[in-house]
């Protein structure tokens, strides 16, 4: 398992198994609709041993799409106007999708912690999603997070196995 400070890395480590990772794929396209359970096993498996507050790569690097309500949610936590909230931290990017202003996050913490947890985006709650239901329908939205993600990445690992 790949473990900080080797996070750096993760790039060149998703690079190299990308291949392997689409090989798999294409040889069990028929099974993938089953794997649900294995995937999220894995997913349990590896989120409760990879420390995200030792990563944060995610709140760094991506900016989670926001929606109105996460907007009013935020804007609430902080006692705000949504108006001013949008103002202040949003902003519409090239798909015409609202994101951060900023990168990385403007909530992130020098310590990695979310300074707005509870009231954090719903693509924030669902990232990295290697516990949705019908994994084979982003198993190739997970290859180009991999790069990205160490959970991510030791699932494709471990599932191609
Ligand atoms: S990139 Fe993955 S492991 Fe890192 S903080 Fe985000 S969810 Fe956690
Ligand atoms: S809102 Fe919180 S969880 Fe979402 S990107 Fe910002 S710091 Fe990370």
């Amino acid at each position: 398992m790949i473990k900080p400070p080797n996070y750096r890395s993760l790039h060149l480590f998703a690079a190299k198994s990308t291949p392997k990772w689409k090989r798999f794929y294409t040889q069990n396209k028929k099974k993938m609709e089953g794997m649900d359970l294995i995937v999220h096993a894995l997913h349990e498996k590896y989120s409760s041993t990879i420390d995200c507050l030792q990563c944060a790569r995610c709140c760094k690097s991506l900016g989670p799409r926001i929606e109105d309500k996460d907007v009013d949610r935020m804007a609430k936590k902080l006692r705000m106007k949504s108006a001013d909230f949008m103002a202040k931290y949003i902003c519409i990017d090239e798909d015409g999708d609202k994101v951060f202003n900023t990168m990385p996050c403007p909530f992130l913490a020098s310590d990695n912690y979310c300074t707005i947890y509870e009231s954090r985006p719903k693509a924030c709650r669902e990232y990295p999603h290697t516990d949705r239901k019908r994994f084979y329908q982003i198993y190739h939205l997970s290859i180009k997070n991999a790069p990205t993600c160490p959970i991510v990445y030791e699932v494709l690992e471990e599932l191609a196995k």
